[in-house]
């Protein structure tokens, strides 16, 4: 969505030049045809050709002979010339027996209709490009300052706290405006601190919307939502002129809550980035931060916003007077997930079997968003099925769907493929199984699913907010196995491990430049771009914040990680090869093993594992544990599950 408005202006652009080469050609048209492509003639000329019998067809008006003549080149084209005083005329074009009509001259009248209409043409033809593309949403033309935003009446509210799981601690924040929207006059008197912006930030889906709504479900008044990116439009002062016809609509219907979704869109901190400024953006912005300081509180208007990178704010919008009520909406832990789980599950029919603990349990970073997909894909699967009710296969399936796409039962995989592929995935399953520090193997499969050809699912015993080093070496090593299977096996290595390769990438530079764990380099943490990603434009911007030679330490340390973590994964499987091998094999027959099976095969006691799940869980194979952090954009990683591709 962020790149939304970027993009829109790239169209409109290329429209705006469609738009006036068509109005070029259309005055090019207008001027060749008010004086057609026939020569004019002197009238001397004209005489001679009359004398010559050189002339045909003549249409004989009070100020213009118009017709045919021979030219140079013996053909009859089109000409015209002025009349002159002649009184001649007539009997010498009846001498030369030339054929000649009368016609009396335009009407005065027929002269301006005929240029009004041209001017019509012009206005529809401009109306067409360049107004009737603002009105996509089905406004009226010259509507497009008007703010897009959607107004829900107080009366159809139906969204309350009650639909809003597993942010307790948002929720309780947010006692405070409910209270307030409530009686703005009664909080004033009691003392209370007016709130006026608030800010809720928080991964994409994790309720931030349905929040806000929910408050002004509880207080029971108008909800005013737009999105940020709306107000960055083509034209320069658009989106200011709609930030403060938002304003305008509220303070007509207050008390209301203004919700602004994807704040960042407007809100970035100003003169960032290579290009510097951003007009339309700046103004918005500046817009905004005008109507902030210009309402009082007590006209009952509260402004809510989200966003998923409060870090790349404008220090002006956050600033005490504006947007200063900062509300943390996280990723819901076991038990909100569970409560999410079971609002949802309350609209569909769910089997007295199915345990939504264990679902729970089974989904760690999942979102609100993803949790409500998952009820949903569950239903859909249930009742594809003709099934009374919602059972925990279907729940089942439908956590994997939403992690990895639907199964792909057809896809066509060559004995040779599969062979590959089931080798890659057993050395991941073995490495995961036999190191130390990973969480327990779930299941093994080479059934497809969404881009992945098979995969190793692993179920973490628990949420966890730290992550050890020897965690992220045993990671390391279990996402290289799959290529060390290769290596040893078919002494032949393909394409499949690109993901991995990607994911121990990130994992081994983090190691070394965000959480201080090489030995070289020790407890340092280098300043790693906004969000992780490397990306040009901001890369440039940035002046190097450290030297030549630590750059190619890093560099060395990244590549010894990844070189003993591959090593370590080749030395597991070749020491275990027997195993390796039947466990191979059981798999290309059996396209899925479970967990109990696979330790049955390597010869190990079943894991020590309390409250195991009796359904599977999530697939959070390749993942880390999420550590803590500052509320950034990425979603949880266990969502980006680990597939093979
Ligand atoms: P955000 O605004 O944070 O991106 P939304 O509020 O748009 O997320 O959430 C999208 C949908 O996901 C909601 O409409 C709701 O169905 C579901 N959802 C998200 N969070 C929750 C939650 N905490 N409790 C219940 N449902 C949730
Ligand atoms: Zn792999």
């Amino acid at each position: 969505m962020k790149n939304k408005s970027s993009n829109n202006r790239k169209i409109v652009s290329i429209g705006q030049i469609a738009g006036w080469l068509a109005v070029f050609v259309v005055l090019i048209l207008f001027f060749n045809t008010s004086g057609t492509k026939e020569t004019t003639l002197d009238y001397s000329a004209f005489k001679q050709k009359v004398a010559t019998a050189e002339v045909a067809d003549l249409t004989v008006a009070p100020s213009i002979i118009s017709g045919m003549y021979k030219n140079d080149k013996g053909q009859f084209v089109p000409f015209k010339t002025v009349r002159m005083e002649d009184p001649n005329l007539v009997q010498e074009l009846s001498a030369a027996k030339i054929t000649y009509k009368a016609e009396q001259d335009r009407s005065w009248i027929g002269n301006i209709l005929f240029n009004v209409l041209w001017i019509v043409l012009l206005i529809g033809l401009w109306w067409f490009i360049f107004i009737r593309p603002q009105r996509s949403d089905g406004k009226s033309a010259m509507n497009f300052a008007r703010s897009k935003a959607k107004m829900q009446d107080p009366s159809k509210q139906t969204v309350t706290f009650k639909d809003v799981a597993g942010c307790e601690e948002a929720k309780e924040e947010l006692e405070d405006v409910i209270k307030f929207l409530k009686n703005p006059k009664k909080f004033q008197k009691l003392g209370g601190k007016l709130p006026k912006g608030v800010l809720l930030y928080g991964a994409p889906g994790t309720g931030k919307t349905l929040l806000a709504k929910a408050v002004a479900g509880e207080a029971g008044v108008a909800f005013f939502s737009a999105s940020a990116s709306e107000f960055v439009e083509m034209f320069v002062g658009v989106g200011a002129a709609r930030v403060r016809d938002l304003f305008e609509q509220a303070k007509k219907n207050s008390p209301a809550i203004i919700f602004i979704d994807e704040l960042d869109a407007v809100g970035r901190r100003r003169f960032a980035g290579i290009g510097g400024g951003h007009d339309e953006r700046e103004q918005t912005l500046n817009q905004l931060l005008i109507e902030l300081d210009g309402f009082e509180s007590k006209q009952g208007i509260i402004l809510m916003a989200s966003t998923n990178r409060p870090d790349v704010l404008d220090p002006a919008l956050i600033r005490p007077g504006r947007f200063d009520r900062h509300i943390s909406v996280p990723a819901p832990d076991l038990k909100g997930r569970e409560e999410i789980l079971k609002v949802h599950a309350k609209k569909v029919k769910l089997a007295p079997e199915v345990d939504l603990k264990i679902v729970a349990k089974g989904t760690p970073g999942f979102v609100g968003a993803d949790l409500a997909n998952v009820v949903n894909e569950a239903a859909i699967l249930a009742a594809r099925a003709d099934k009374e009710a919602v059972t925990s296969v279907d729940l089942d399936e439908a956590v994997e769907r939403v992690l990895a796409g639907p199964q792909k039962k057809s896809r066509i995989i060559s004995k040779h493929e599969q062979h590959v592929i089931a080798a890659h995935e057993v050395g991941h399953t073995v490495v995961a199984r036999l190191t130390n520090h990973s969480d327990p193997v779930h299941k093994v499969t080479i059934i497809p699913r969404g881009q992945a050809l098979g995969y190793t699912l692993q179920l973490p015993l628990e949420d966890k907010f730290l992550t050890s080093k020897s965690e992220l070496l045993d990671k390391l090593c279990i996402l290289l196995a799959g290529r060390a299977a290769e290596e040893i096996v078919f002494g032949e290595i393909t394409s499949g491990a690109s993901d991995d390769l990607n994911k121990t990438m990130a994992y081994a530079r983090k190691m070394v430049v965000e959480l201080g764990m090489s030995e070289k380099l020790g407890p340092i943490a280098l300043p790693n771009g906004d969000d992780g990603e490397v990306f040009l434009g901001r890369d440039l911007s940035r002046h190097k914040t450290y030297s030549e030679e630590l750059a190619r330490t890093i560099d060395e340390e990244i590549l010894n990680l990844i070189r003993t973590s591959y090593a370590r994964a080749k030395d597991i499987i070749i020491s275990h090869r027997v195993a390796f091998d039947k466990l191979v094999e059981t798999l290309l027959q059996k396209e899925v093993v479970e967990a109990s099976e696979i330790d049955e095969i390597l010869g190990l006691k079943p894991a020590v594992v309390e409250n195991q799940p009796a359904i599977k869980p999530a697939e959070n194979e390749h993942t880390p544990k999420e550590e803590p952090k500052a509320p950034k954009a990425t979603r949880p990683e266990a969502q980006q599950a680990g597939l093979f591709d």
